[in-house]
This record gives structure tokens, sequence and C-alpha cells, in this order.
């Protein structure tokens, strides 16, 4: 891609301009992806223990390879999600 700025060639998935240090907007867009995934599994977390687990768990590793947005959302969806699974395994055990 070119940069809006000063128009010269940079990396597709640079989040700023090498020349200008103008920046792109990509690590907006990022962001925005990473929480959706977060908010579903956070969301699933409650309903479908290991549809939540999978999501919070993509989630937490692409706000990891990212940069940090979503990070404790998915954490959270992980921890319910955990929480659920362990207490559903109790009741199977106990019943
Ligand atoms: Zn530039």
């Amino acid at each position: 891609m070119y940069c809006k700025n000063c128009g010269k060639e940079i990396d597709d998935k640079a989040e700023i301009c090498i020349y200008c240090g103008c920046g792109t907007g990509q690590k907006q867009a990022a962001k925005d992806e990473t929480n959706v995934l977060a908010i579903v599994g956070f969301i699933f977390s409650f309903f479908f223990a290991v549809v939540g687990l999978i999501c919070s768990i993509l989630g937490y590793r692409k706000a990891a390879e990212l940069g940090g947005s979503g990070r404790n959302l998915s954490i959270a969806g992980i921890i319910i999600s955990a929480v659920w699974i362990g207490i559903v395994m109790i009741a199977l055990i106990t019943v």
C-alpha cells in the first residue's frame, strides 16, 4: 500500500509510515477485529462454554499477537468457560 500522507510505498501491515511517521489506520482495524473475537468468546462462555473457550483462546492469541486490545476480555472468557466446564464435570461425576 501507499502512505496517505507522503505517497511512498510502505509495507501492507505497517502501522506507521517509515518515511514520514504518519499513522496508516492499520492498528485500529486490527483492534476492532480482536475485540469482536474476544467479545464473542466472552458472550458464548456464559451459554456454550466450549465454544466460548475456543473463541476466547483465539481472541487471546490474536490480542497477544497484535498488542493488547481485547486481552482482558478474552482472559475473562477463558476463566468463565473453564469454570463452567469445571461445574459440568463435577455435576457429571457427582450425579
Ligand atoms: Zn508517509
